[in-house]
């Protein structure tokens, strides 16, 4: 299930040679071009879904979850954020579901 011209369908199918963090047949994580904190990673189905609200089955997204952790705790984040944005008025710039991990720097409440 990819979409044409999703980025993070190419990213995980390996057409930009990202580095991964961690990978399988479900998810991969890889490095935020962009990031918000000194440690900030996406952890995105390997499947193509726009948002949060089009999966059903929540072992993916339990999944995801325990990704992240994982890979936090690889890294020595002990303490961090993690974000969906689900909408453009949430802030979602790119419609293919990801969690992202924010970590390694104190973090403000509420969000912006
Ligand atoms: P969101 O605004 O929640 O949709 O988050 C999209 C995130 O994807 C942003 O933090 C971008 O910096 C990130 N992003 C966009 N394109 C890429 C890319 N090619 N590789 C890694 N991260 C990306």
């Amino acid at each position: 299930m990819m979409s044409e011209n999703c980025i993070f369908c190419r990213i995980a199918e390996g057409k930009f040679n990202t580095e991964f963090l961690y990978s399988d047949e479900k998810v991969v994580a890889f490095r935020d071009v962009n990031p918000q904190a000194p440690f900030h990673i996406l952890i995105i189905p390997r499947d193509h879904y726009n948002s949060v609200k089009d999966v059903k089955n929540a072992d993916l997204l339990g999944h995801m979850f325990s990704v992240g952790n994982q890979v936090a705790r690889e890294n020595d984040i002990e303490s961090f954020r993690y974000v969906i944005n689900t909408g453009e008025e949430a802030g979602q710039t790119v419609f293919h579901l990801h969690l992202h991990l924010l970590g390694g720097r104190a973090m403000s409440w509420p969000p912006g």
